[in-house]
């Protein structure tokens, strides 16, 4: 009896272990993409959600992907063409727009996510402005952590101004009010 006691405690020792291996995102830069914009969003990621993240190599930007207007990529296509098993996370250096339906004009966007998914993307195109670097890379960083959330299921935040999920509406101004922070409603669905 005792035997089998510890048996079954080794079995559940090593069951949690596989449970608690952190699950690996792969950051995928479409088009040319800084070097330093992925390792920080790496690192951002890893810190986090405690995600192992991994750099992959580039995809290209192909004319399938460009929006309606074909002035820029629309995220949607992004979304559907790189759909993966894996977590992956791409991002780019040109404007993404998003389109709702064919009734809806499309407008850009500073990135988007399959929700639930694996899949999302993200653009730095909209988030430089006449800021200094560090202020546009913290952008980045809630725009990436975001967009991760709406993959883990979450939805648009209405609870708190602060929350990350919070919707952008396409202003920076919403993103810098934000905290690196979710709020204990939106945290309590993904933990
Ligand atoms: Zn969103
Ligand atoms: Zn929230």
């Amino acid at each position: 009896m005792k035997k089998i006691s510890i048996l079954l405690l080794i079995l559940f020792l090593a069951s949690s272990f596989v449970n608690t291996k952190p699950k690996t995102v792969y950051i995928r830069p479409l088009g040319d993409v800084n070097q330093e914009y992925m390792d920080y969003i790496k690192t951002s990621v890893n810190n986090f959600y405690g995600y192992d993240c991994v750099i992959k190599s580039k995809l290209n930007l192909t004319t399938d992907i460009l929006a309606g207007s074909r002035t820029r990529y629309e995220a949607g296509k992004i979304l559907k063409k790189c759909n993966s098993k894996e977590n992956v996370l791409l991002i780019t250096e040109k404007d993404i727009a998003h389109k709702k339906s064919n009734d809806f004009p499309e407008w850009g966007v500073f990135g988007l996510g399959f929700r639930p998914g694996k899949t999302c993307v993200i653009s730095t195109y909209r988030l430089k402005g006449n800021v200094p670097k560090a202020k546009f890379l913290e952008r980045l960083k809630k725009v990436a952590l975001h967009e991760i959330g709406h993959n883990l299921g979450l939805e648009h935040c209405t609870n708190d101004k602060d929350c990350m999920m919070t919707s952008a509406s396409g202003t920076v101004k919403q993103v810098d009010r934000e905290k690196i922070w979710f709020c204990s409603k939106c945290w309590n669905q993904i933990r």
